[in-house]
């Protein structure tokens, strides 16, 4: 691409952002340049401006597979590829270039680089990856195995295990220190968690399995080597990152590894968007960030929005104002008019679900198609009665975050199989794959995994003496087990192979079998895009594909659909119209996360990274009561519930305020008004915690 300087699409950028994408680039050729930092709050383009620098970087001649892309997920990474490409091509009238060949996010990346230097760190190329179902799965069978489950005073459950674990993993945090800062009810066990986290480790590396965390970790640890640290850095000129206020100290540690000097080095974020403290985020390193290399990294701030009208980056700021600590500052907007971004009561989660439904239907009369529209909620169980409402009235939706249909018992199934034939070693997939079978239960799948770690694997499979039951479905499991192994059949037909196996299986252990059939004919149609079972596998297990609505069945993509998203999983998007659900206390913050300060902080810049989702619309929903589930007493029940205390009395002004359905013509407003807030006056005390 020599010779090509123009840059023609330069010009619809200001000039901090224009700043941005050119720095390091001086007269034509694309030197690395010092570290780079832009933060700035929502909207800003910091998005944009990464897409036009990795264009720009190209243009100037940077070879694409020499770039590293991190973002927050698969699809942010494709969406701002093909925005960049599409820059490249506008400047050098050039179509189908080359792909970016690394850009994903960390996990993914992580995978990548694992499998290529396995051998030179002593990894099995081969290995699988749990997710966080399989990871705790596998703590209880050793938690198990050192019969720490059998103890008096009750040990800690598996999830709990496994969230101390991840939580010193990703904060690289000694364990006493994590025990005493997020789980000092478990102190007392520090000793006994040691060694369960040690008997863990040894069982991942005896099954050729990593977890999540490893991904990482293992990276991290590869990168101290300093002839590997080398290696791998020297194959990227330019390293960029999205959205690094939701980063951990590992994944810094990663960056600093890869470019010691901050050469080449681009971060983007904004600290009142981080929303990641929970899984050890910090936001720290955003802050750090322009202090960790030789020479400071060159700071970028912008401070226009493009994204929101006036009023809903008035009242945005207004939230996020309260906050106790920030750095970027309230951004402005030259889209001036527009209505207030509305609070709207009402009675109750029913009516919560008919008045957004109702809302988004009379948008879609006045032009606004359902894909321009989008509900968010902080927990996916949240959406729950909307789902029925939508599903009654025929209104198509795509749904992100929360339970991905690859949770679903009968998808894990199919995976497991598959997972399986990759790698015999891994106990607890094989231990779900043997219970399918009838009449195996898991003393004879653990007895089958005994004699399948000590032999070679597929003939102590075969050789097992089946239960009688099983006998039959032994010989055909052991028939497709090997050819998998083997890799007989090309990929995806051996996907085929599999469901045809499955089938009687899914039948006998499924009264709904036939609505999930339509759930694993999506899968297969997943599986056709990929070149081979371990691609599939990985990027399955590493960023599932969103759940979209059996009810509504799933929307091709050339219809029209509405979004309905967890907060965490809206980050970076932006909608014309936004609804937020429940935003009441107990729910924003939620009741799970009003233990410390910080949490609360993080539960509003969550309410902030909602709101600036929103261009031109914005509905937060005060339902007055809602239904929760009981979980530790029997019995649901109805809460009263008071609008969330991050938008108190003295910056409702920002808002305008309504109720659904409108107030009756007989009873006056302002009576209405009147009951309803000295209701929630009354109320709110509920969900106070002293000291929070
Ligand atoms: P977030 O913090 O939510 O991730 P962001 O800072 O990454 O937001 P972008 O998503 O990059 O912001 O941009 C927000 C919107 O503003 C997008 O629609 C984008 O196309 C638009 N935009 C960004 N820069 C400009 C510009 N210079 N001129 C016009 N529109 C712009
Ligand atoms: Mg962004």
């Amino acid at each position: 691409m020599t010779g090509v300087l123009a840059s023609p699409y330069l010009a619809s950028l200001n000039d901090a952002q224009r700043s941005a994408v050119e720095h390091g680039i001086v007269s034509g050729s694309a030197n690395a340049g010092g570290p780079l930092l832009v933060i700035a709050g929502a909207g800003s383009g910091k998005t944009n401006t990464l897409a036009h620098r990795v264009a720009h970087l190209i243009v100037h001649g940077v070879d694409p597979a020499r770039l590293l892309l991190l973002t927050f997920s698969r699809r942010a990474a494709a969406e701002m590829e093909r925005r960049a490409q599409r820059l490249v091509a506008s400047a050098t009238k050039l179509e189908g270039q080359r792909p970016l060949a690394w850009s994903g996010t960390f996990h993914a990346i992580g995978a990548r680089l694992l499998r290529m230097f396995a051998t030179s760190i002593g990894l099995d190329p081969g290995f699988t990856i749990h997710d966080r179902e399989d990871s705790a799965d596998l703590m209880n069978m050793v938690r198990h195995d050192l019969s720490l489950s059998d103890k008096s005073e009750r040990f800690p459950l598996k999830a709990t295990c496994l969230a101390i674990y991840s939580r010193a993993v990703n904060a690289a945090e000694p364990l006493d220190e994590v025990l005493r800062k997020q789980f000092p009810w478990c102190a007392s066990w520090e000793n006994d968690l040691r060694m369960l986290f040690d008997a863990y480790v040894e069982a991942k590396q005896a099954q050729h399995v990593l977890d999540y965390d490893d991904l990482l970790l293992y990276w991290g640890e590869l990168m101290k080597v300093p002839e590997l640290a080398r290696d791998v850095g020297a194959r990227f000129d330019h390293v960029l990152v999205d959205e690094y206020q939701d980063t951990n100290p590992l994944q810094a540690a990663i960056l600093r590894a890869l470019k010691p000097d901050g050469a080449g080095l681009t971060v983007v974020g904004d600290d009142a968007q981080a929303i990641y403290g929970f899984r050890a985020a910090t936001v720290r390193n955003i802050l750090d960030f322009p202090g960790q290399f030789p020479s400071p990294a060159r700071i970028v701030t912008l401070e226009q929005n493009y994204r929101s009208t006036q009023p809903i980056l008035t009242a945005s700021n207004a939230v996020i104002g309260l906050a106790r600590e920030r750095f970027t500052k309230n951004l402005r907007s030259d889209r001036t008019a527009g209505e207030k971004p509305c609070l709207m009561t009402v009675e109750d989660d029913a009516a919560q679900a008919e008045c957004v439904v109702a809302a988004i239907l009379e948008n879609r009369e006045d032009g606004m198609s359902l894909k321009e529209q989008a509900v968010l909620f902080r927990t996916s169980h949240h959406s729950a009665l909307l789902e029925i409402e939508l599903t009654r009235r025929k209104v198509s939706f795509v749904k992100f975050g929360g339970l991905k249909f690859i949770e679903a018992a009968h998808v894990k199934d199919m995976l497991a199989v598959l997972r399986w034939a990759e790698n015999l070693a891994d106990r607890v997939t094989g231990f779900r794959v043997l219970q399918l079978l009838e009449g195996v239960g898991p003393s004879t799948a653990g007895k089958v995994l005994d004699r399948m770690a000590s032999h070679s694997p597929l003939d102590a499979l075969a050789l097992f003496p089946s239960p009688a039951k099983a006998a039959q479905s032994w010989t055909e499991l052991v028939s497709l087990v090997s050819g998998l192994h083997r890799a007989v059949t090309p990929w995806p037909a051996e996907f085929d192979r599999v469901r045809q196996w499955y089938r009687p299986h899914l039948e006998r252990r499924y009264a709904d079998a036939v609505v999930r059939a339509g759930d694993l004919d999506q899968l297969q149609r997943i599986a056709a895009l990929y070149p081979s079972r371990q691609a599939f596998l990985t990027d399955l297990t590493l960023d599932p594909p969103s759940a979209s609505s059996d009810e509504a069945g799933s929307p091709r993509l050339d219809e029209d659909y509405l979004i309905l998203s967890t907060i965490h999983s809206a980050k970076g998007q932006e909608w014309k119209s936004v609804f937020v659900l429940n935003v009441v206390d107990g729910c924003i913050p939620s009741d799970m996360a009003t233990g410390s300060v910080e949490d609360i902080e993080e539960e509003r810049r969550l309410l902030y990274v909602a709101m600036t989702r929103a261009k031109t619309r914005l509905w937060l929903m005060v339902p007055q009561r809602f239904y929760v589930q009981q979980q530790m007493r029997k019995g649901d029940r109805h809460l009263y519930a008071a609008r969330t205390r991050f938008i108190p009395a003295d910056i409702t002004g920002h808002f305008e305020r309504k109720s659904w359905p409108a107030p009756r013509s007989s009873l006056s407003p302002l009576q209405n008004t009147v009951a309803r807030v000295d209701l929630q006056e009354r109320l709110r005390g509920m969900w106070r915690r002293t000291g929070s």
